[in-house]
């Protein structure tokens, strides 16, 4: 059994060498356990927050545990009346090959589902993110202007495709021309800039004529900056991520702009608000599926996965997760199909 364990503590971005690769004997399930085998795990950049110690929502991943993380698992020994072997389920499987599991916390999925993987992108936790966050937070109204950014990742996708749904124009920004080509010719969105763009600031402007009424805010830095002088009167703002800052050590350098954003908070009259998706959302994940299965069923909503083989290559996807280099949900798959 194949472990991926927290060796260290990153200071600044994550490198390998704060991640140790253990072989340990497949564990035995005892009574009322199960023992799964991992197939999918998802990487999401939350996990960066889960590698520092510093106060958060939730506690830390430990030194020398196994890194956390959502899988696709099959129910390899059953020792429990409510789970056969071969059954496929939503878990908490971890950053490794094998886990035991008292049953508790496991999402049944349809053992025949053509594509397991999605149930940790569009059909899971990122796609549940993307709606809730839109259409409880943000509110969008059919005419709006509504930006997000990451738009060609898990969420952002998601984000954009639903605001198109509810009639808005939809803005995304993305790292690079290839993103931004996908974004707009795939996904549907009305425009896309490249946030690397030496006049990305001025291309944003351009694209957002009427202002913009709803920020999906999934990076923060640069692109709030950008985004902030742009907001419209009564304009939210869903904050769901701040990835540009996952690996800052301290707060950068001045000038001190808080007076300006609380300034431009109140004499616009904007709402902000953040959220933890299960914790705020979590009694909602039925309606969420039954909504988004119809959507992508119906090919309403399009997906991109980015698939990497192999446990070992978890830890590099995963640093590159944080530098852009995904593109679409990023899973890695621990058995070959
Ligand atoms: P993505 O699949 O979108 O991958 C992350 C992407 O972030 C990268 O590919 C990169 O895209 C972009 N990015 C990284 N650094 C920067 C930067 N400095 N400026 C602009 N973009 C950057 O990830 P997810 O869809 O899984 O997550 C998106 C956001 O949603 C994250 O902030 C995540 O933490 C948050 N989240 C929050 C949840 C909640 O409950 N609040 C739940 C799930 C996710 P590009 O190349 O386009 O720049």
């Amino acid at each position: 059994n194949r472990q991926i364990t927290l060796a260290s503590r990153p200071v600044g971005a994550p490198t390998a060498d704060n991640f140790r690769t253990l072989e340990t004997p497949v564990p035995t399930p005892a009574d009322g356990q199960l023992l799964l085998r991992n197939v999918y795990l998802s990487l999401d950049p939350y996990m960066r927050g889960r590698m520092s110690d510093a106060p958060s929502y939730t506690a830390p991943v430990g030194i020398g545990e196994v890194m956390g993380a959502g899988t696709v698992a099959r129910v390899e020994v059953s020792r429990r009346p409510d789970f056969r072997v071969g059954d496929l389920v939503l878990a908490h499987g971890g950053w490794q090959d094998y886990a035991l599991s008292d049953g508790s916390g496991l999402q049944r999925l349809d053992a025949d589902m053509a594509q397991p993987s999605l149930a940790l992108g569009v059909l899971g936790m990122p796609g549940f993110t993307a709606y809730m966050g839109l259409l409880d937070i943000g509110q969008p109204k059919a005419g709006e202007t509504v930006v997000v950014a990451a738009a060609s990742g898990a969420v952002g996708s998601v984000v954009g495709q639903i605001g198109k749904l509810k009639g808005c124009r939809v803005v995304g920004i993305a790292g690079g021309p290839e993103k931004c080509r996908y974004v707009v010719d795939e996904l549907g969105f009305d425009a896309c800039i490249d946030h690397r763009a030496p006049d990305f600031a001025q291309q944003l402007e351009a694209a957002c004529a009427d202002g913009i009424d709803v920020y999906y805010e999934n990076v923060g830095g640069a692109v709030f900056d950008a985004v902030l002088p742009l907001l419209n009167a009564k304009a939210r703002i869903p904050v769901c991520g701040l990835i540009a800052h996952y690996n800052d050590t301290r707060l950068p350098p001045g000038p001190d702009r808080l007076g300006l954003l609380t300034r431009t908070l109140l004499t616009r009259r904007i709402k902000m608000q953040g959220f933890i998706i299960f914790d705020d959302y979590g009694d909602r994940f039925g309606e969420f599926l039954t909504q988004m299965s119809d959507w992508v069923t119906q090919g309403k909503i399009k997906f991109r996965e980015d698939i990497v083989d192999g446990l070992e290559n978890a830890p590099q996807a995963f640093i590159g997760l944080l530098e852009g280099h995904n593109f679409g949900k990023l899973v890695v798959r621990l058995v070959p199909e």
